[in-house]
């Protein structure tokens, strides 16, 4: 099993013809459609400035983080302000969505119980099944009357953030060994081993430590973290599981780097590395959902589940008020 993962260094007032739009699609085809779109565009939803948003998007009533593949969804419309939230919402605040704006996308996981069923003791049981469902958002800033305060920036310095990511990976719990000042930036299973450069080697910390934060997403697949396929099963290069690891990585990165206000929009966003990733979520509607609901265990996993800044969190917790 030669494995090596490895990377160079380097409306409601719209919301009818938004749902004619999406109507026949899954809720998953739905976010794979928006996704593949920014991508068609060369906007790679999970390269981002971070350091540019004073905040993560939130929910405007309950003030509760959107993470997962909503961190994504919600960061691709480019509003200044942090906070959306629902038609239904505004409204209760005693505003009202302006004429013609288009709302954005969010999704939930919603648990379905269908009917008891009787097991072979004669028990009678109800298996919960997660079901993913889609919601309209819309920015404060698309909104008129909310009587909302302005947010104020709460952006930390350059420094702080960098030494906030050194913690990071210096707390991560059950740490794989990392060796820095080789030649690429690489993730060995076999030995537990993250290889990566001295951080002179890249253009920023930022990019720096947006790969190693990579490479420790791999990592924490290992079988003794969260023992992901991906990462212990026999897959070679240019292979599905290959592809879905390392888009694991990928969004692993994104959100580590989310949390800490780190830039890793510098890191390939070449034509080849978008073309990647439009065949690989053209051949699978449900790997960009899957592989972010991987990727924020896995970045709940590097930071020992703690809730800093509370950014993200860990569960599947809705960040939508019971009006959504
Ligand atoms: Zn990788």
């Amino acid at each position: 099993m030669a494995q090596h993962l490895s990377r160079t260094t380097r409306g409601f007032v719209g919301g009818r013809s938004h749902r004619r739009r999406s109507e026949g699609q899954s809720p998953y085809e739905i976010v794979t459609t928006r996704i593949i779109k920014a991508l068609e565009e060369g906007v790679v939803p999970w390269r981002k400035p971070w350091q540019e948003h004073s905040a993560l998007p939130c929910n405007a009533v309950s003030h509760r983080p959107y993470h997962g593949i909503n961190l994504f969804l919600l960061s691709l419309a480019r509003y200044r302000d942090h906070r959306w939230l629902t038609y239904r919402q505004a409204e209760g605040l005693g505003g009202h969505v302006k004429t013609d704006e288009e709302s954005s996308i969010a999704v939930l996981w919603k648990q379905w119980e269908p009917k008891e069923k009787e097991e072979c003791n004669g028990q009678r049981r109800r298996e919960s099944i997660p079901l993913l469902r889609f919601y309209h958002l819309f920015n404060v800033a698309q909104c008129e009357g909310l009587g909302l305060p302005e947010t104020e920036s709460s952006a930390r310095a350059h420094h702080q953030r960098i030494e906030a990511a050194e913690e990071l990976v210096r707390s991560m719990q059950n740490s794989p060994r990392i060796h820095a000042g080789s030649k690429v930036a690489c993730y060995s299973p076999q030995l537990d081993l993250v290889q990566i450069p001295t951080i002179d080697a890249f253009v920023s910390p930022d990019t720096y430590y947006a790969t190693l934060f990579h490479e420790l997403g791999h990592a924490t697949g290992h079988e003794t973290r969260l023992n992901r396929p991906g990462v212990m099963g026999t897959h070679r290069f240019g292979t599905n599981d290959y592809s879905r690891e390392e888009l694991v990585a990928e969004l692993t990165s994104a959100f580590c780097s989310a949390s800490l206000g780190l830039d890793n929009s510098l890191i390939d966003n070449s034509a080849s590395y978008i073309q990647g990733w439009i065949t690989t979520l053209k051949a699978d509607a449900k790997a960009i959902v899957t592989a972010s609901a991987q990727a924020q265990r896995a970045a709940d996993y590097l930071r020992g589940g703690r809730e800093e800044e509370d950014r993200f969190g860990s569960g599947n917790d809705s960040p939508f008020e019971a009006t959504a």
